[in-house]
């Protein structure tokens, strides 16, 4: 949609949706807190992306600030959140952003197509569809897909496009779950007692990488704002090593010799740890499962779980619930403004292309990012 407001000042630009309306995933994403971008700007905000050099050029040109700025120009106004994150003015619906750029477009003469499914590419690599049933060939000047990852199939975004690419002797790579949940094989005590509960004031550490935030118990195993940045790290040992381990530390304020103070003054004994060193019954929980009788009873082995409990990872939530997904268009395939090195008439943008970045904006920021500094290369 960026591209094509972009672009719509100096082309006739078309586009082309399989669903009956743009956006799906855009109001999705809407439904929870709706960041639509966040409030770090330049290089910093450029640093939250991997692979970093591919997305540098594309972010720097138009960063948050900038994104920022178009918004309020099409009438939505943002405000940061505690957390640096950024979302529309309060009172502001998911449906009336999307209604204010369709209108945008609309002035622009951009038209767009519905129920217009890319089926792939001919001799050419002039874009097949089938629109309403019939199948057609698109030809045009230039072709920018946004097609989008393979999570939430349900928006649009079933990633079955892969197959076309790989078609034309592009590499795409296999899509895999990120920003999402781990499977962790709890005790059946902690399912039954407290999935739905969140871990609040944590951190969570995966090898030398350590968060603070919170996790919510499920009774499949850990999501959250502390567990989606770490998914990177989780993924590479399961991938290495299939298996992996989180660490959590449940006060991340306090020391060990902190928490040894504690208990020495108060009669210590394991039914009063959770007034001596204030932990929720779902902590005590996680604590007790996994440690030993011995672990548990000794309070200066029960204060080092407390600060440094490993627990093990099965897998990775399934890509179909993911916030987002990698893999995609392999990066080495594009060049620096996103058209592909074989065939530089086609770009390809947002999450069908194999970077990722953290939650709290970060998605919707890359995908804008892309999507205008391909068009501006067009101009
Ligand atoms: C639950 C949830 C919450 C989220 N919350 C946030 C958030 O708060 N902040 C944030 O930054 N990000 C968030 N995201 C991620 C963000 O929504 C996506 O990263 C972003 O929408 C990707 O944009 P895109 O344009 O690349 O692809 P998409 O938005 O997925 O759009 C792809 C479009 O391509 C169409 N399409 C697919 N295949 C074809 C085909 N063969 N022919 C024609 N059309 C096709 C689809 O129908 C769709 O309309 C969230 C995601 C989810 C699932």
């Amino acid at each position: 949609m960026i591209a094509a407001d972009v672009l719509s000042k100096f082309h006739n630009v078309t586009i082309y949706e399989k669903n009956k309306g743009i956006g799906q995933k855009f109001l999705v994403a809407g439904k929870g807190g709706f960041n639509l971008t966040n409030s770090l700007a330049g290089t910093e905000l450029a640093d939250k992306y991997t692979p970093k050099e591919f997305m540098k050029e594309a972010i720097l040109d138009f960063d948050s600030d900038a994104l920022r700025e178009w918004f309020s120009k099409l009438g939505i106004e943002t405000f940061v959140g505690t957390s640096g994150r950024v979302f529309p003015k309060k009172g502001i619906k998911p449906a009336e952003i999307l209604n204010k750029i369709k209108e945008k477009l609309n002035t622009q003469n951009v038209k767009i197509e519905y129920e217009c499914e890319f089926v792939g590419f001919d001799e050419n690599q002039n874009v097949k569809i089938i629109f309403k049933g019939e199948a057609k060939t698109i030809v045009a000047d230039y072709y920018i897909f946004a097609l989008g990852g393979a999570s939430w199939s349900i928006t649009g975004s079933d990633g079955k496009w892969k197959k076309y690419f790989d078609d034309i002797g592009v590499n795409t790579i296999p899509f895999e779950s990120s920003n999402c949940g781990v499977n962790i094989k709890w005790d059946k005590h902690i399912v039954e007692n407290h999935a739905g509960k969140p871990l609040k004031n944590i951190s969570v550490s995966v090898g030398s990488t350590a968060l603070k935030g919170e996790a919510l118990i499920t009774n499949y195993g850990l999501e959250g704002n502390v567990i989606y940045p770490l998914i990177p790290k989780v993924r590479e040992l399961l991938k290495i090593q299939s298996k992996a381990e989180i660490v959590i530390d449940f006060k991340p304020d306090n020391t060990i010799e902190d928490l040894l103070k504690k208990s020495s003054t108060k009669k210590t004994s394991s039914k009063n740890y959770g007034k001596i060193f204030n932990l929720k019954r779902e902590q005590l929980a996680l604590i007790k499962s996994y440690s030993t009788k011995e672990e548990y009873l000794s309070i200066d082995l029960f204060v080092r779980k407390i600060k440094n409990l490993s627990i093990q990872v099965e897998s990775l939530r399934n890509i179909e619930e993911s916030i987002s997904t990698v893999g995609g268009i392999d990066t080495h395939e594009l060049n620096p403004d996103f058209s592909l090195k074989k065939f530089p008439k086609i770009y390809c943008i947002g999450e069908m292309v194999d970077w990722d970045a953290p939650t709290g904006g970060f998605l919707l920021q890359g995908s804008f990012s892309m999507g205008h500094y391909s068009a501006k290369s067009l101009i």
